[in-house]
This record gives C-alpha cells, sequence and structure tokens, in this order.
C-alpha cells in the first residue's frame, strides 16, 4: 500500500517530457493575441525590457505593500556591478481597518511610511526615483502604469479597482510633500528575483519563487508577447504559471491526495499546479497521504489518528525537517508525537518515505516547468545552447538541499540544450525593485541621451519636402543651356528617345563595365522573350589603373574570347555597351569620359570617346566584327529591361554601391541637346546632388567624417547618405560615438570598431531583419570582436533603422521630385508610372524599398508609382537600346 502511494507520486520521465511540452504550448497561448484571453498560463506582460548590467548608480527607493504591513527600502548602488549595494529597511504594520477601507486612505498611509521612513534615514537626493512591488493581478500597459484588476489575499479598499495604482500612489506622495520622489516603476514580487542575481557575463533571465506561492517569470523577444506594442528586445514576462493545469491538463498526473487538498481549498479547481508544488500545500499533500494509509492500515496501526483530520496540522516546514535524514527517524518521531501521533519506528521511517516523494515530486515539477521555460527561450532566440542565470526564491529552495539537487537535475534532463545556473536570490523583491528601478532610470536616460545622438538624422516631412523642392531645382539648373555647367545634378542626355514597344528582335552583344564585375553577353531578343548566355571576366587592377590602350585591348580580348566560346566568330552583332561612369553624351554611340570612379584611373581616357576607344582596340586587334551602336549608363539599362516588360516603365533607379536615376524627360525642357520633338532619356547623376552646398543643413556630423575619409571628399554627397558603399560607415561612426559615450558596450569596443568599412552595409540588413537573436547577427557580432550585451544589440538595431531609413527617405524625396517633374511635363492630374530598380541595397535590404515606396506615396499624392526590380538591367538593358536603336532606323 506504501509502495502504489509513493508511485503514485512519482512521475515518470517520459510524462515530464509530455507536460514539458503543454507547459510549452500553455506559454505560446498565453503570449498570443488570438488565444490569449482564454489561456490558462496568463503570461503578463511586466514592461521591465532589460536586467542590471552593474553600471546602475543612485538612490532608490522601495515600497512593498505586504498582507498586513508596509516595507519600505532604501538601496544606494554604486555603479560597482551592484557587489555591495549599501541597503536600509524599515516595516511598518498596517492598522486593520486600512486593508478594507477606503482606496484613498490606504495609500495615503503608504505614502506616510514613506515620509517617515525618509525623514528617519535622512536621504537628501534631489530626485528619489521609487519602485512600488504590488502583488496584485494588473493590467500593466506601462513599466509606471497599473490598473488594478481586483484585489486578492485579504484586501478589498474601495475606488481602487480599475484604477491606474502608480498613479494613486504619486498623488498621495505629492500630498506629503515629497514631488522629489517619483514613481519609475510598478512590479509583482516575481520580477525582483530576476533582477537580483546577474553575474559578471552572465545575465539572470528567469527567476522561479518556490514558495507558499509557485510563479516563475522570464525575458521573452519582445516580438512574441503580441499583447503589447512592444516589438524590439525582450520584456519579462510574468507567467503566473500556478494555474496551470486549470483546463485539465494535469489530470493524468493528479492523485487522489491532489484531488482532496484541491477540494478542501478556498478557490478548488484553481491553480492546479500551484497547489501540487506550492509550499502551502505540501504539508497538506502529505497530510491526505498519511489518512489514506491509516484509513488502510498501513500506517499508525492500533492508535488515533484524528488529529488528521485537520486542515493545515502538517506544516510544509515539518514535512522538510522530517526528510532531512542525516539525524535518522529522531526528528519524524518528534514532529509526529507533536501532532499527537503515536508512530513506532517502521511508521517512522514510511512518513519519511512518503514525505520525500511529495517533496521530490515538487521539486520534480518546477524543474518540468523551469525546463520549458528554457527550451522556450533557446528555441525562440534560435540558439543552439542557452547559458542562463535563474535566480530562485523560496522556502521550499532554501529550507532543503534535496530539493535543489533535483531541480538542477531533472530541469537538466528534460532540456539538455540549456545550462542553467540555479542562484539563490537574497531578499529578491525588495532589493530587486530597487534594480528594476534603477534599471528603468538608467535606460531612460540612455534614451534621452540616443534621442540626442540620432535627432539629426531623423529627418520630418519638412525636411523631405525641402530635399525634393531643392532635386527640382537642380534638375532644372542641370537641363538649363546657360545653367548646365555649375549644376550639381547633371542631367546628361542619353541619347536614348524611346523606352522599348516588345516589337524589338534580333540577336545582340553587351557588355558591362562599372559594377562589381566585367560581364560580356549574348542576348537573344524574340517574341517569346529573352534569352541570354554571359560570362564574367576579372579586371586585374593593374589593368584598371593602367592605361587606357591596356584596358580597351584586354575588353577586346575578353569579346574575342567569348565570342568563341558562343561560336558567335563569324557574326558582326550589333553591340550595346553598359558604361557605369559619369558621361557626357552626344550621341547614342558617342561618349565623352567625365571621370572615373569605383576604383578605375586607366590613363588617357577622361575626355576621349568612349566608344572610340573600343572601336580603336577593336581594330589594334583586327577584330573586324564589332559593331558599337550604343553606349548607355547602368540606370538606363534598367529601365530599358524593365520597359520590355512593362510599358510605363520610364524611370530606372540604382541603390547598390552607388546611387542614380534616369528618366523619360520632354526634349523641348532639355536645352543642352537640339531639337524640341519627343522625349530623351536623362541620366540624373544624382549622387552628385548637394555637391555645390545646398544639402549642407542636413549632414550631420557622423556624414562629415565619412565624407572626409573618402577619396573624393565634398563630391557624390547625396549618393553619400543613400548608397551601400556609405550606410555601414555612417552606422559605425554612430556606434563609435554611442561607445565613447558609455553609451554601448560598456564603453569598451573592441579596437576593430575603429577599422574604416569593417561595419559592411549587408550587416544593416542582417540586424534589422526581425530577431536580433539570430545567429547571424552574433556570428556579426563576433567577428568584430565586439561583446555586445542584449541591450547593446538592441540599440545598434536602432541606429541602423534610423540611417537606414533615412536613406530611403531621401531616396524617395529625390524621385518624388522626379515623378512630379514628369506629371507636370505632361498636364496629367495623375500620372502612373513604373521604376525599374536595380541594386543589391534596394533588392536584398529588409526595409528600404518598403519605406522608399511609404514616403514616396506620402511625397508625391498625385502619382501612382509602380516599383519593379530588374533582372540583369545592366546586360539586358544595354542589348535592348541596341535593339530599339535597330528598329528605329529600320532594318
Ligand atoms: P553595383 O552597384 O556595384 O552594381 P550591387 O548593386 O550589387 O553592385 O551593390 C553592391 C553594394 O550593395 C555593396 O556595396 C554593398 O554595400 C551592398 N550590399 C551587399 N549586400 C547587401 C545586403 N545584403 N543588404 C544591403 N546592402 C548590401
Ligand atoms: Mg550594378
Amino acid at each position: 500500500q506504501v509502495q502504489r502511494a509513493l508511485r503514485a507520486l512519482t512521475i515518470p520521465l517520459e510524462r515530464l517530457h509530455i507536460m514539458k511540452g503543454h507547459m510549452m504550448q500553455a506559454m505560446r497561448r498565453g503570449l498570443s493575441r488570438h488565444s490569449h484571453s482564454q489561456a490558462t498560463l496568463k503570461m503578463l506582460p511586466t514592461y521591465i525590457c532589460a536586467t542590471p548590467d552593474g553600471t546602475e548608480k543612485g538612490d532608490f527607493l522601495v515600497v512593498e505593500l505586504c498582507q498586513s504591513q508596509v516595507r519600505t527600502l532604501l538601496v544606494t548602488l554604486f555603479g560597482d556591478g551592484n557587489l555591495s549595494p549599501q541597503m536600509m529597511y524599515k516595516t511598518f504594520d498596517m492598522p486593520e481597518d486600512i486593508m478594507q477601507g477606503e482606496g484613498e486612505a490606504l495609500f495615503d498611509f503608504i505614502a506616510q511610511c514613506v515620509s517617515q521612513f525618509l525623514a528617519d534615514s535622512n536621504s537628501s537626493v534631489e530626485h528619489l526615483p521609487l519602485g512600488f512591488v504590488f502583488p496584485f493581478s494588473c493590467r500593466q500597459t506601462q513599466l509606471n502604469k497599473a490598473e488594478l484588476i481586483s484585489w486578492s489575499k485579504g484586501f478589498s479598499c474601495s475606488d481602487v479597482e480599475g484604477k491606474d495604482v502608480v498613479q494613486l500612489l504619486q498623488s498621495a506622495i505629492n500630498k506629503q510633500e515629497l514631488s522629489h520622489v517619483e514613481v519609475v516603476a510598478l512590479m509583482n514580487d516575481t520580477v525582483g528575483t530576476m533582477m537580483t542575481c546577474s553575474t559578471e557575463g552572465r545575465p539572470c533571465e528567469v527567476a522561479l519563487v518556490a514558495d507558499k506561492g509557485s510563479n516563475c517569470c522570464f525575458m521573452a523577444e519582445a516580438h512574441l508577447v503580441e499583447t503589447t506594442e512592444e516589438t524590439s528586445g525582450r520584456m519579462c514576462i510574468n507567467t503566473e504559471w500556478g494555474r496551470f493545469g486549470d483546463d485539465g491538463i494535469l489530470s493524468d498526473i493528479l492523485t487522489p491526495y491532489d484531488e482532496c487538498v484541491d477540494e478542501e481549498s478556498s478557490s478548488p479547481g484553481e491553480k492546479r499546479f500551484e497547489k501540487m508544488v506550492g509550499s502551502l500545500y505540501l504539508g497538506e499533500i502529505t497530510r491526505h497521504v498519511l489518512i489514506a494509509l491509516a484509513a488502510e492500515k498501513a500506517l499508525f496501526t492500533g492508535s488515533s489518528v484524528a488529529v488528521l483530520k485537520e486542515r493545515g496540522v502538517l506544516e510544509t516546514h515539518q514535512v522538510l525537517e522530517i526528510i532531512n535524514i542525516e539525524e535518522g527517524t529522531a526528528v519524524t518521531k518528534r514532529a509526529l508525537e507533536a501532532l499527537g501521533l503515536q508512530p513506532n519506528e517502521r511508521d517512522c521511517s514510511r512518513v519519511q518515505q512518503i514525505c520525500r516523494a511529495v517533496v521530490s515530486r515538487a521539486a520534480t515539477l518546477y524543474a518540468t516547468g523551469l525546463a520549458a521555460v528554457l527550451s522556450y527561450m533557446c528555441q525562440t532566440r534560435d540558439m543552439d545552447q542557452l547559458l542562463v542565470n535563474v535566480g530562485v526564491d523560496g522556502e521550499l529552495y532554501r529550507g532543503h538541499t534535496r530539493f535543489e539537487e533535483i531541480l538542477q537535475s531533472v530541469t537538466k534532463l528534460l532540456a539538455p540544450e540549456c545550462v542553467a545556473t540555479l542562484l539563490p536570490s537574497t531578499d529578491g523583491s525588495g532589493r530587486g525593485a530597487a534594480m528594476v528601478t534603477a534599471v528603468a532610470v538608467r535606460l531612460e536616460a540612455q534614451r534621452r541621451e540616443v534621442a540626442e545622438i540620432l535627432a539629426p538624422l531623423r529627418l520630418n516631412r519638412d525636411d523631405l519636402v525641402q530635399v525634393q523642392t531643392l532635386m527640382r531645382q537642380e534638375m532644372e539648373l542641370g537641363l538649363g543651356q546657360e545653367t548646365h555647367a555649375n549644376a550639381s545634378v547633371r542631367m546628361l542626355p542619353t541619347y536614348v528617345c524611346h523606352t522599348p514597344d516588345g516589337t524589338e528582335q534580333g540577336e545582340f552583344l553587351a557588355l558591362d563595365l562599372g559594377g562589381t564585375n566585367f560581364r560580356v553577353l549574348v542576348v537573344h531578343v524574340t517574341e517569346e522573350g529573352i534569352r541570354m548566355a554571359s560570362e564574367i571576366y576579372v579586371i586585374p587592377t593593374a589593368i584598371m589603373q593602367g592605361t587606357g590602350e591596356a584596358l580597351f585591348d584586354h575588353i577586346i580580348d575578353c569579346i574575342m574570347d567569348f565570342q568563341q566560346k558562343q561560336d558567335l566568330m563569324t557574326h558582326t552583332l550589333p553591340l550595346g555597351f553598359t558604361f557605369s561612369f559619369p558621361c557626357q553624351q552626344v550621341g547614342l554611340d558617342k561618349a565623352l569620359l567625365l571621370t572615373w570612379t569605383k576604383g578605375f584611373s586607366a590613363s588617357g581616357c577622361v575626355g576621349q570617346d568612349v566608344v572610340q576607344l573600343l572601336r580603336e582596340a577593336a581594330e589594334r586587334k583586327q577584330h573586324a566584327g564589332l559593331k558599337v551602336v550604343a553606349l548607355v549608363n547602368d540606370t538606363v539599362g534598367t529601365m530599358m529591361s524593365c520597359g520590355y516588360e512593362d510599358p510605363k516603365c520610364e524611370i530606372g533607379l540604382i541603390v547598390g554601391t552607388g546611387t542614380n536615376a534616369c528618366y523619360m524627360e520632354e526634349m523641348r525642357n532639355v536645352g543642352t541637346v537640339e531639337g524640341d520633338e519627343g522625349r530623351m532619356c536623362i541620366n540624373m547623376e544624382w549622387g552628385a546632388f548637394g555637391d555645390n552646398g545646398c544639402l549642407d543643413h542636413i549632414f550631420t556630423s557622423f556624414d562629415r567624417v565619412v565624407d572626409d575619409q573618402t577619396i573624393n571628399p565634398g563630391k557624390q554627397r547625396f549618393e553619400k547618405l543613400i548608397s551601400g558603399m556609405y550606410l555601414g560607415e555612417i552606422v559605425r561612426h554612430i556606434l563609435v560615438a554611442m561607445a565613447d559615450k558609455e553609451l554601448l558596450f560598456h564603453g569598451n569596443p573592441s579596437p576593430k570598431l575603429y577599422t574604416k568599412d569593417i561595419f559592411k552595409t549587408k550587416f544593416l540588413s542582417t540586424i534589422e531583419l526581425n530577431g536580433l537573436a539570430l545567429r547571424q547577427i552574433r556570428q556579426i557580432l563576433q567577428d568584430l570582436e565586439l561583446n555586445a550585451s542584449f541591450e547593446d544589440s538592441v540599440l545598434m538595431r536602432e541606429v541602423c533603422h534610423t540611417v537606414s531609413m533615412r536613406a530611403a527617405q531621401l531616396c524617395a524625396a529625390g524621385l518624388a521630385a522626379v515623378v512630379e517633374k514628369m506629371r507636370e511635363n505632361r498636364g496629367l492630374d495623375q500620372l502612373s508610372v513604373t521604376v525599374g530598380v536595380d541594386g543589391t541595397l534596394y533588392k536584398l535590404h529588409p526595409n528600404f524599398s518598403h519605406w522608399l515606396q511609404n514616403t514616396l506615396r506620402d511625397l508625391a499624392p498625385n502619382c501612382n508609382v509602380s516599383f519593379m526590380p530588374s533582372e540583369d538591367g545592366s546586360g539586358k538593358g544595354a542589348a535592348l537600346v541596341a535593339a530599339v536603336a535597330c528598329r528605329m532606323t529600320g532594318p
């Protein structure tokens, strides 16, 4: 019979695994917007979004509302890792009538306690932040905003339910003329435990309370907490896991003893998990086992057990004493005799076994819950292994080493991927509340400084409208015959006068020089669509920076090699040349190089006709079968390739290494080319916008440093705010500034952060993608040798966000000027147009295109602009320009 009872109290491992799964499921339900209201685990958001990092400093006041007491506590932190906080306590007994009296009286009493405590403590600080430990069920919407849902624990003060208790306390405090005391945080007692157990380099992100009741809180990924608006970073979630099982999910492990305990409790059917593990109940469970066994004559035979019928006679602390076997059964005997039982030796050892089983089961269940939380954290952070401190408080844990052993070993068994270090919390709720308060104050100060640093990078709508207006002005200047020479936006004619109409056909060669690679392509334009074959060729640096002759000879060599490979030697195909450097074009096949960029510096080319240079090289190489019909910029190629799919595509945009745009302008507006009929594509070269100083007011100190360190300071100023070559650098300089102000990396970043170009623009894409726990982000931080705390990575993300958002918005302001001009040119109320886009930043950044489109919609509401990412615009586009040219000149 005893064995049967013990077996009922032992839960097999596979059951525990299943239960862990149920617990995780219940956690997810509690966090989900849809199922939250019916969930057993309430998973309450606490609005505590960071754990202490040891730099917290200053005086902090805590008021804790307890059963029949108010506890006040003054903690002084020294910014020394919180190793030796200085603390002063005082406890005030609460008059009986206050708990059921008027709300106002309750808060007045609390405020009076604060006032008296401060008078005694001679505190003389100007501003004293206060943390309020309020262990009742609240609907919290901010760290310092929480409506009481309902009283419990014997409290029933009037006019408090439904009200913001922070406000009520603050008003009462103000009445005491203590306006320097500011209530900055309200919290539940569980959270405090977590806040006191962080150690060097390993934050405490879970807390377990194994006391009369049972609860657990942990830091969850904020975007998973769908019941709040917070999406960035982490937030401490109060699981309220005592209610686990209230939906019946625990029925297969509940014993008849548990049922008796539940029936006799004040809230039958509720808090089923808590009733199996809370120290308020372990004595009761044991008592019911003893009653049952006595009834079966397996215990205390021949003596009266009537005393066991009384609720609460066996207390948990006695159970804990009994299982302490160091003194054999002496303690057990004494304890049982004290109850009025007459145990023999065998009774004593059996009772001991039973007590151990009850406590072991509780420890095992705690471990299962903890394992669920740890695995959930590990999973949602996308980690292979989770290393974490777990703060533990409560009499079960403190009173009993066996409890700790079981908790430790079973947790490891159930969540082998997690390494949890259990740490006892000392005065969790009080000191922890001070920590919460201190962290809140630290974060607030940090937020203010961060906002200050980022403010110049945040453009408002007026700023953007102004950029749009300036761009429009510069466009007009660039187009005007007289003003052209001095415009920062050069508005170069391309001699491309038509976009494809879909009837183009034929076979073309194309060259692409000026992007990341040099390529040669053959493009078949047919009725069914476009087929291409291409080959990438390397241009050695020696040739990029050697003589022009050598460069163009090399290009011809590559073309010949390609033609041989493609068996095209005998064909003379029209050739389109994508040449992505600024050119003064005087005809479709005549373009004077204005300047080299992107690492090219071949001599004897600037000022020369690039097409001619290519033809001369062909002659030198005796390659007769080359017919260059068009030279195009990559923006034009992009527009043309998208134009082949969508006739409304009359704009080309590049946001890659650099940024540039082109669009179809009315010939009558192009003062730099003869003729008024029709349209011509204009290569804006908008990267240089602002080189005349017109954008100086939006450049920040970071932009100026980045510009200073480029090979072309003062040039391409607009581009340097937008494109892939620069965004990473801007971010890096901001991070350095923040580290210098000790807002990041504890003021101590790795020396690598000071290396130019170490922070790639593709990092922005990774970091801005949702979910900061991503493996890739940790890899980036590791590569940079940055020891980033979780808060550091949240802040880094904000920096990246700010920089790329500004880039997208500025790009939108530029485009707004373009589409509005086109709309006006055509005398339309509403313009419908497509932008062909290329460039890795546009294509791979998670938010750039979205922000660009939204801002453009806002700035140019009368234009309906669609975006079409181009596929291989520079290759296909060049061929299409050649094809259109052939179509126009006729066969
Ligand atoms: P190009 O402009 O030379 O033709 P791309 O359009 O491929 O070349 O753009 C290359 C630029 O894109 C690089 O300078 C880099 O900064 C940026 N980049 C590369 N990967 C990413 C990414 N994942 N997210 C954002 N930007 C990126
Ligand atoms: Mg490109």
